[in-house]
């Protein structure tokens, strides 16, 4: 019987679904790479000889643990936590952290495959993982946090280091908790080495590394809107979020000569046709964290709305989703093209569901994909391990600039990917090829491990 390259790809996504029940997310994100790779497959045979995308869809090690801590009442609490060392082909496993009631083993795994091609397309050696845990530390207090961070870094210690898993921050997961596990890192090692990124810098972060999520999705972008002649300048821009990656997109984005008219969280969004003041909403969530309704106490112009995905009705021509996954459906996506939106760039990683995207790619939107389009984190993380190495500190314009070179390189391999096997402008199909093919080689010359 002669098989083909869709019985392949169908064979090893029916055979995930089965491995991973339930696990929706997982199973959405594993459905658009493993789309992309038909043309892939065709040319490349040994492939599928040597089961590559068998292999590649299966995590080299899932570490699930107890975490037990006590809140300031004295009561025993206990949480789950988690890492998935996904693929080490290309080098030591890295990715974030996170920190979300919502958290279970299908968003660490989804997660964690993504940033396998992700991280390869920075073009720096790192392979792919992701952790965390369904911790909330919303409502928490300081000393909660720690507690908690330090029970969370007492299991996970024994399973990472500065050349083997090099875990950063995510959703929940900024400066502060970075810190707490840093400290218990030290404590339980003696080692002072770059084990986590997204450090303080009094104690070896990098300088831009805070920035360089939002930025980089924000070069990224402008690389996209070259090919349409275009630019931010003067362009009207909805970022949805409020966190780390939102705040710098929008910061770049107006340093662009942009207007940033809308941001969220996951109560609700704000709209500001004169455009949103950063500074209050870095004092509201950065300093402060508070709910970001309480930006219209200062700017009475601004409007607030309940709930999050209306922000999408807001007409403006540059989209920047940066809060969650599956934040932008369908519908919402028709309204941005109706609404005459130019482009699209994720910030955060499948926040529009494939009925978005298809959307997107159908109205020639011009659409980023999160795994190429955010990897200016995990980028400036790995340049954060390069000075560790080091022992030298590099100054921010350096980190920035060598990150933009990055973004400039991520979409270019992005775009003849897409060319080069058949789907020109199509940066999902692009993103998803440049980064396997990659992976997939370095696979295939280690051998069977
Ligand atoms: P933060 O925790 O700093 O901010 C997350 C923001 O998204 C907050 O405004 C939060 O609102 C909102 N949000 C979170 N969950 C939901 C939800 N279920 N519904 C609606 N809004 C929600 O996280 P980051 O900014 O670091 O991460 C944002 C996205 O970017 C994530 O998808 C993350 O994986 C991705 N990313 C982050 C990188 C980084 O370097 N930090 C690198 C690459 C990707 P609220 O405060 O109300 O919860």
């Amino acid at each position: 019987m002669v098989t083909t390259t869709t019985d392949y790809i169908e064979r090893v996504m029916e055979a995930v679904k089965m491995r991973n029940p339930g696990e929706q997310e997982y199973h959405q994100a594993v459905g658009e790479v493993l789309d992309s790779l038909r043309a892939v497959i065709d040319k490349n045979p040994e492939f599928e000889d040597a089961a590559i995308l068998e292999r590649i869809v299966e995590p080299e090690r899932q570490i699930l643990f107890r975490v037990p801590w006590q809140d300031d009442k004295g009561k025993v609490q206990v949480n789950r936590g988690f890492r998935i060392q996904f693929n080490s082909a290309i080098g030591p496993y890295k990715g974030g952290i996170r920190f979300h009631p919502s958290v279970y083993i299908g968003i660490i795994k989804f997660l964690g495959f993504e940033q396998i091609f992700k991280n390869s397309l920075t073009g720096l050696a790192m392979g792919g993982a992701k952790g965390g845990s369904d911790f909330d530390p919303k409502g928490k207090s300081d000393s909660e946090v720690m507690r908690f961070c330090q029970s969370f870094m007492s299991e996970l210690f024994r399973h990472i280091g500065a050349d083997t898993d090099v875990p950063a921050g995510d959703i929940g997961v900024g400066g502060r908790e970075i810190g707490f596990l840093f400290g218990q890192w030290k404590k339980l090692t003696t080692l002072h080495n770059g084990v986590l990124t997204g450090k303080g810098l009094a104690y070896g972060g990098s300088l831009a590394r805070t920035e360089a999520t939002g930025y980089g999705c924000v070069y990224f972008c402008d690389e996209m809107l070259k090919e349409s002649k275009n630019s931010f300048d003067g362009k009207t821009v909805v970022v949805s979020g409020s966190g780390n990656v939102a705040i710098y997109a929008h910061e770049k984005a107006t340093q662009l000569g942009a207007k940033v008219v809308a941001m969220s969280d996951s109560s609700g969004f704000i709209y500001d046709k004169n455009g949103i003041n950063l500074d209050t909403i870095k004092q509201l969530k950065e300093v402060e964290r508070k709910r970001i309704k309480e930006y219209t106490k200062e700017h009475k112009n601004a409007q607030y709305t309940e709930g999050c995905s209306g922000i999408w009705n807001i007409k403006c021509d540059i989209a920047l989703p940066s809060a969650t996954q599956n934040e932008l459906d369908g519908n919402a996506a028709k309204t941005l093209v109706k609404n005459g939106c130019l482009a699209v760039a994720e910030g955060a990683n499948m926040p529009c569901t494939p009925d978005a995207v298809k959307v997107f790619l159908d109205n020639k939107i011009q659409y980023g994909p999160g795994k190429a389009a955010n990897a200016g984190g995990v980028a400036t993380s790995g340049l954060e391990m390069a000075q560790n190495s080091q022992r030298l500190n590099w100054t921010f314009e350096e980190v920035d600039e060598k990150l933009h070179r990055i973004m400039v390189n991520i979409h270019r391999a992005a775009k003849e990917a897409a060319d080069e096997y058949g789907t020109p402008g199509n940066l999902v199909n692009g993103a998803n090829i440049a980064g396997f093919l990659k992976v997939a080689k370095a696979m295939m010359a280690q051998g069977l491990v």
